[in-house]
């Protein structure tokens, strides 16, 4: 069973300790009479892990009009990337869930962003660069009609040096006819062309097929050493003053480790020491690049934050406490927040802001940022330094809410407790029961609530303030979801 607390001695019995066990106790009595299965009951105890491993990333990747958007509108099979013409369009999503095969994975699509931008061999490198860094397998694609281009012999080099699995897609492959232009592809050194029409849908399975065969076994960045140093995204729309912040950090506190096992993996990652504490940068490159300054750099610049966001465990988003917030910066929050990091704001450029000023920017931050209560916010100078020490303590209370568990017994009571004196309203003349509830996971802090039919919205958003009050949680996003069980012998 799943108690950590020992059972108190007769004569010492904890008031509070009994009345948690007979409310767990009861609340778990009902569950004789609910289809439960195996796997339901073993989420009961504390050592069970929903291991929850980030899912593959692949990326589609060429220089314009070859048809990658047409090709993942064609996989994720439906028009959500949009074929986009407008100039200037910042398009932030960049990847999208799909799966074949019985495998899921996330498709990332570069097409459609380099069209705003002037320099055109320069900007498909660096679209492709970027993908070629996230992604774990890429498909390249070529127009077969046109045959390989200098710009497409560009890419090929990137691939090469990369070093990783690339499945060669031959587009525009609309009928037989095409199949011998597509074999022209040999010559690109990058193995069997598959020759596909993104239009028609002809060939796209096979593609699929290679795609998925050639993502490694083993993910990259999946497991996160234990005792190796934390890793800390920096991020926040450009100008908000990453590189000042990270140039503070690391101009006094650099550390040269490189070669440490477990510490970095990759050499655009720089080790800082914080507090007496070693911490990995992620991403520390993408930053010093000063990508703002190119063209097309809002969309490079978001690529280059969904990376650092997701190889990180916790992220440091900037604001700019000198301007009103921008939708650029919550959208890098909504970023954070959605990938299930730990997330610590900082509110850069303190200096600028009038002492008279101060009260004021505190008051319409909480209100921007209504539904980040728990987040918690640092004001500083990147310039200056001036509070750059609060970071230390602001990360590690981040971390720790990620890390934490509460075990099932002591959840269990708290969701007695919570339902006894607020129930769920009645709907439909029945009323949802909550049989129990999990931790299935951390970093993010994962619960799972069975119940007998689905819970409101706005319930499940009073059980996760609820929980948040109870337990603390500052720094991280949690989740909650509800699986539904039925009663017994009930006719489906
Ligand atoms: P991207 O710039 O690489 O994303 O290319 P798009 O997906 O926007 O496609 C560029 C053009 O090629 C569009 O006019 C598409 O309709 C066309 N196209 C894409 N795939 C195919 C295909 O398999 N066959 C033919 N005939 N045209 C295609
Ligand atoms: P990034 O694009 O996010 O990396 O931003 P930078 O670090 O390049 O900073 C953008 C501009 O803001 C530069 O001119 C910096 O000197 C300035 N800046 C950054 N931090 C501060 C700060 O704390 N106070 C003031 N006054 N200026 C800052």
């Amino acid at each position: 069973m799943s108690d950590e607390t020992p059972l108190p001695a007769p004569h010492e019995s904890d008031p509070e300790e009994t009345l948690e066990e007979k409310r767990e106790a009861a609340l778990r009595a009902g569950l004789e009479a609910y289809e439960l299965t195996e796997e339901d009951l073993a989420t009961l105890t504390d050592d069970y892990q929903d291991t929850q491993e980030r899912l593959p990333i692949i990326a589609i990747v060429g220089r314009p009009n070859v048809g990658k958007s047409t090709l993942v509108n064609r996989i994720i099979g439906k028009r959500l990337a949009v074929v986009e013409d407008t100039p200037g369009v910042t398009r932030d999503r960049v990847t999208y869930p799909a799966e074949w095969a019985g495998v899921d994975f996330l498709l990332m699509d570069t097409g459609g962003w380099e069209r705003n931008v002037t320099g055109l061999d320069l900007s498909v490198a660096q679209a492709a660069e970027a993908a070629i860094d996230m992604a774990d397998a890429i498909i390249f694609v070529v127009d077969a009609t046109v045959g390989a281009t200098s710009s497409d012999e560009h890419v090929v080099r990137l691939l090469r040096k990369a070093q990783k699995p690339v499945v060669l897609c031959a587009n525009k492959v609309d009928g037989p006819q095409g199949e011998l232009e597509a074999a022209a592809l040999w010559n690109l050194g990058l193995g069997e062309p598959y020759p596909v029409s993104a239009l028609h849908g002809r060939g796209t399975g096979d593609l699929l097929d290679a795609a998925i065969n050639a993502l490694p076994e083993e993910l990259e960045d999946e497991v996160i050493d234990e005792g190796a140093p934390r890793r800390v995204a920096l991020v926040g729309r450009p100008n908000v003053g990453k590189s000042s912040l990270l140039n503070q950090l690391a101009g006094s506190n650099r550390v040269v480790v490189n070669e440490v096992a477990g510490t970095t993996r990759d050499p655009v990652d720089e080790i800082v020491e914080i507090g007496g504490r070693n911490w990995t940068l992620v991403d520390t490159a993408g930053i010093r690049r000063r990508v703002h300054q190119t063209s097309g750099a809002d969309f490079y610049a978001s690529l280059r934050t969904g990376a650092a966001i997701e190889r990180a465990e916790v992220a440091l988003v900037l604001i700019d406490g000198s301007v009103p917030l921008t939708e650029q910066d919550t959208r890098v929050i909504g970023q954070v927040v959605e990938a299930g990091r730990a997330l610590v704001l900082v509110v850069n450029k303190w200096d600028l802001v009038g002492e008279d000023e101060r009260f004021l920017l505190e008051r319409s931050i909480e209100q921007d940022l209504v539904r980040l209560p728990w987040a918690p916010r640092v004001n500083l100078s990147a310039k200056t330094g001036w509070h750059t020490n609060r970071l230390l303590p602001a990360l590690d209370l981040a971390l720790s809410s990620w890390d934490q568990r509460i075990s099932t017994g002591k959840l269990n009571a708290f969701l007695g407790e919570l339902v006894a004196e607020h129930p769920h309203p009645v709907r439909g003349g029945r009323q949802p029961k909550i049989l129990f509830a999990t931790q299935a996971a951390t970093r993010p802090p994962r619960f799972v609530i069975f119940a007998s039919m689905f819970l409101d919205p706005q319930y499940r958003r009073f059980i996760e303030r609820r929980l948040r009050e109870k337990f603390g949680f500052e720094g991280t996003p949690i989740q909650v979801s509800v699986r539904v069980r039925e009663k017994r012998g009930k006719k489906r």
